[in-house]
């Protein structure tokens, strides 16, 4: 039986989880190995199989500073919960699946964003976290559950490499229409995460949004005073491959997409500005960083009759989907 969030708790209060999880990844690749359909593929009709150890292990950091040792599929489950509507079509959701496998591991293999091999319940750290309890409690069904439960299942092992070794996979919740350069947002080029089509996502939530501020707010955020009427503020403006704000010139000073986003709280880097009635409009396309998977866009991608390795080989273009061995805890 895999270890539920409950088991975890469970164990936490009678002290039996490990105040930090070290991880001996005696690890190895099957390359070559391919998805093969009769190994990997599981059909949307058959029923949910019996809950099985994956026999990969995650430290997670819990909210409260302690840390559990779970099995990688039941934790995955948890972080579909959180981070994929569970009605999105069943290869959107393997491919969601495979991306946070190779993520969780990579953080195992290399230390990740902890240092330690651990992965936290931070969406905006690592991947988002949400037990079966809490799921159900905040009006999910056991049907999303087990529609969760098949795509994890139907995938355990598999995770993406490139060149023998696990990839960055990262994703986002849409892009509006393009990804986006790893090296435009992070100055750090990836070869399997370069700009991409993502196209049929116009039914996510924030495929489009409008912002809008104040004179004085723009001020306020760019902490200076500018001066003149607002039409004349703005200059020049770069863009990325992926059709992001690479740098954009106000009141004289360039400042990066990825700064005006974080500072302004934009959803996204893809943005244009304009002035109407004396206020600042930001139109912005997708959400998120915009680089790897989009998650709309592979439920898009699914609808339309694509494979979970088609979705993944789209996104992370170059990589190949192996299946990860003999992944031992100590
Ligand atoms: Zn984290």
């Amino acid at each position: 039986m895999k270890r539920t969030f409950q088991d975890i708790w469970t164990a936490l209060l009678m002290g039996l989880v490990l105040p930090g999880c070290v991880m001996n990844a005696a690890a190895s690749l099957s390359r070559g190995a391919p998805p093969a359909e009769e190994t990997v593929a599981v059909t949307e009709t058959q029923a949910a199989k019996p809950e099985r150890a994956s026999g990969l292990s995650v430290c997670l950091r819990l909210p409260d500073g302690t840390s559990a040792q779970l099995d990688m599929d039941a934790y995955l489950v948890s972080v579909m919960l959180a981070e994929m509507p569970a009605s999105f079509g069943s290869e959107a959701l393997k491919a969601q699946a495979v991306a946070a496998r190779t993520y969780t591991l990579k953080a195992s293999v290399t230390g990740g964003k902890h240092a330690d091999g651990s992965v936290c319940t931070d969406p905006g750290c690592c991947q988002g976290y949400l037990d079966q309890e809490s799921y159900l409690k905040k009006g999910g069904t056991q049907e999303g559950i087990d529609r969760i439960r098949r795509a994890v299942d139907a995938t355990s092992g598999y995770v993406l490499t490139y060149g023998g070794e696990l990839i960055e996979a990262t994703y986002f919740s849409c892009s509006g229409g393009r990804t986006e350069d790893a090296v435009a947002v992070w100055g750090t080029d990836f070869p399997y995460l370069r700009s991409v089509e993502s196209p049929g996502e116009e039914q996510a939530a924030h495929d489009s949004d409008t912002l809008i501020f104040t004179q004085d707010q723009i001020r306020e955020a760019l902490g200076r005073d500018l001066e003149g009427p607002p039409q004349t503020w703005f200059g020049e403006t770069l863009y990325t491959e992926g059709d992001g704000v690479a740098s954009m010139v106000i009141g004289g000073e360039a400042y990066t997409g990825t700064w005006l986003r974080e500072t302004l709280g934009l959803p996204s880097t893809a943005f244009t500005v304009e002035v109407r009635m004396e206020q600042i409009v930001f139109q912005t396309r997708g959400y998120g960083h915009r680089v790897g998977m989009s998650q709309y866009g592979a439920d898009a991608m699914a609808d339309k009759g694509w494979q979970y390795e088609q979705i993944l080989s789209h996104y992370y273009p170059g990589t190949e989907l192996v299946l990860w061995e003999s992944f031992a805890v100590q």
